[in-house]
């Protein structure tokens, strides 16, 4: 298989465990632990250098090892079971799936969900936070249930960036190459057989984008990139980042993401029964919809009322500036030949999309998504809430509580999120089969049959996995930054699992009030340094590349963490990803969130902590309003209701 010029050989695989391939090419391993040991067994530290990634491992791993496994009882019967594992969930004939169950009917009708970023796994750096987790947990819930589902988005070559940090604290971005043909990723291929590739429209030029499958269990992820030969180098460039670039690569991104994923699906031959927008992003997907069925005939309004009645939209942004909109002059440059084809003028074309918030008019993507879609929804009762108060204004005349945009409070996908450990203690107490009634309130009754120290123990044990990979981390941190080995040993004794170790993990957007904890340095000193109960804090989190305030907030924290004062209770971890959250949302004993209200509209990580049986402590925002019981973590502050008022940072810091 050759792809971007780079040739990836894989060893001769002996035939007894062949499959390896074929397990490594369906994200499924990613969220059943007992198939990534097949790989990482074999090397664990090969496991570690390519990043988690079996395509990867499976082309750089010595002979011998494949050799050696295949004559290995033990190892063969792993296999075995896993693989007849992957084939019955793949082909689940017996009892079908939940979807099959219950809506027998509806199996045919495709659900199309488009958005921006994936995060399905570490080795696939398609994502940058909350936003993308949704989507990928999204898609391996969807496959769990047996969803006919297809997710649409982009394949970054460059992905989202690897952070690193400097002596002073400053982020510092660093993108790598993703050669897809070490991806677990596929070229598509139409119903004879062909590859697909795409083409939209840019300002005086065609572009084109491959269409790329990537297997998520049993639904297909198809994502687009536009680094292919009849593109000019800049627009081989499009689609390169996750968030990159300016306003032109922006609305670029957008009209491949939206006008070429219709496209990308109709080359499929696949035509959903519903289609979902996840964040507006995407929205141009619906305009497309409209000139594909203006060209068959229809009018504007009949076509607009048709694909708005089988589209729905998930909004994800309660501040007006984190809504993407594009001036007027840029929506001229790239659509002025399109509005022709809906049968729209230039103004009528302008309106659909309006937005005024006093400066003037632009074109917002969210309006345009809750204007072409039938079924709105925000991600949590609160940002329900604040979303129909931020969007009043295309409904005049309606009061707020009235307004068409309802609320679906995120969740998490179970098996990627919870440890083995603590899976393997929910097995014994709740039953083999718990992951697949986690909606059973039945079910949760029987937690407290497991005992106290049997729960303790298994979180120690996810305590102390995550030290060791602290210090390992910091280690590799900062020999990096060429410190010496005398200064190096500091590290390997960070951190005491007897002392409490609180979790801060997310992006560094400002609104997230990273540095909030540190208001009273000198009382915080107090607290952690406690004689009887000392108190440890672990931060990590990226800021986007352009946001310097979010990358000043980081630059703090990491100087607290090696000041004199704060030095080995305080620590600053680089680089979050998927594979460090997973330590941290099962490691630390207390998950700290501090936004300021109602910015943070759902929030998931505090979902994943409570999941491993970690207390909240967090402001009464997104999803933490609606899962706060007065048992089961603490709040900050008191106010579950959504009222504008001053931001209290001196109050919630006390
Ligand atoms: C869960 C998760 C997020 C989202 O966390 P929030 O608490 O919603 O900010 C972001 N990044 C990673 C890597 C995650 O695993």
């Amino acid at each position: 298989m050759k792809v971007h010029g780079r040739m990836t050989v894989f060893p001769i695989m002996p035939a007894r465990i062949n499959r390896l391939y074929e397990l490594a090419y369906n994200l499924w391993w990613s969220w059943h632990p007992e198939a990534r040991a097949l790989y990482s067994t074999l090397d664990p530290d090969l496991w570690d250098n390519v990043g988690h990634n079996p395509v990867r491992f499976l082309s750089e791993v010595q002979p011998e090892r494949l050799e050696a496994a295949a004559n290995e009882a033990g190892y063969l019967q792993r296999y075995d079971t896993i693989l007849s594992n992957f084939d019955a969930y793949m082909h689940p004939a017996a009892h079908g799936t939940w979807f099959s169950r219950t809506y027998p009917e509806l199996s045919d009708s495709v659900i199309a969900y488009f958005s921006a970023e994936f995060g399905l796994h570490e080795s696939l750096p398609i994502y940058s936070g909350g936003l993308g987790i949704l989507s990928g947990d999204h898609c391996k819930e969807a496959s769990d249930l047996g969803l006919p589902f297809v997710g649409v988005g982009f394949l970054y070559p460059q992905g989202y960036f690897r952070q690193s940090i400097t002596r002073e604290g400053v982020q510092e971005a660093a993108y790598d190459k993703l050669h897809f043909s070490e991806a677990p990723a596929i070229p598509a291929c139409d119903a004879n057989g062909n590859e697909i590739m795409i083409t939209v429209e840019l300002p005086g030029r065609h572009i084109h984008a491959k269409v790329w499958k990537v297997q998520v269990g049993r639904i297909p992820l198809y994502l687009m990139d536009t680094d292919v030969a009849p593109n000019a180098p800049p627009d081989r460039e499009l689609s390169a980042r996750l968030y990159g670039g300016d306003r032109e690569m922006r609305i670029s991104q957008e009209i491949v993401l939206g006008i070429g994923g219709v496209r990308a699906l109709r080359a499929l031959g696949i035509s959903p029964a519903a289609w979902h927008l996840n964040e507006g992003h995407a929205a141009f997907l619906n305009l497309e919809r409209c000139r594909e069925l203006v060209a068959a005939g229809l009018s504007f309004n009949q076509a607009r009322e048709a694909v708005a009645a089988n589209s729905l939209f998930t909004t994800h942004t309660p501040v007006p500036a984190g809504n993407d909109t594009f001036s007027y002059d840029l929506v001229d440059k790239y659509f002025g030949s399109y509005w022709g084809q809906l049968g729209l003028t230039r103004d009528q074309f302008m309106e659909v999309a309006r937005e005024d918030h006093g400066w003037g008019p632009t074109y917002g993507m969210t309006v345009l998504a809750l204007r072409l879609t039938g079924q709105h929804n925000g991600v949590s009762e609160l940002h329900g809430a604040v979303s129909r108060k931020m969007w009043q204004f295309l409904w005049p005349g309606i009061d707020a509580e009235e307004v068409p945009i309802e609320y679906i409070t995120n969740g998490v996908h179970t098996p990627s999120w919870i440890s083995e450990e603590m899976n393997a203690l929910f097995k014994r107490y709740l039953g083999e089969d718990w992951e697949e009634r986690v909606d059973d309130a039945e079910l949760w009754n029987r937690l407290s049959d497991i005992p106290d120290e049997e729960l303790w123990k298994t979180h120690l044990q996810r305590k102390e996995a995550l030290i060791d990979f602290t210090r390992r981390h910091l280690k590799g941190q900062h020999l990096r930054l060429g410190e010496g080995a005398v200064q190096i040993t500091e590290f390997e004794h960070m951190l005491d699992s007897n002392a409490l170790l609180i979790g801060f993990a997310r992006r560094f957007a400002t609104y997230k009030r990273a540095t909030l904890i540190f208001r009273d340095p000198e009382r915080l000193h107090r607290l952690l340094n406690n004689p009887e109960h000392p108190v440890q804090i672990i931060f990590a989190g990226k800021a986007h590349p352009a946001d310097e305030p979010g990358k000043a907030l980081i630059e703090q924290v990491y100087r607290f963490s090696r000041s004199d004062a704060f030095r080995g209770k305080v620590i600053f971890l680089e680089n979050y990803d998927i594979d460090m959250a997973r330590y941290l949302v099962s490691g630390t004993d207390l998950w700290l969130n501090n936004p300021i209200r109602p910015h943070e509209a759902s929030g998931t990580s505090g979902q994943k902590a409570a999941l491993n049986g970690q207390p909240n402590c967090s402001i009464l925002d997104g999803w933490w309003a609606e899962g706060y019981n007065g048992k089961n973590g603490w709040a900050i502050g008191e106010e579950r209701e959504y009222h504008l008022r001053s931001r209290n940072s001196v109050r919630e810091a006390d």
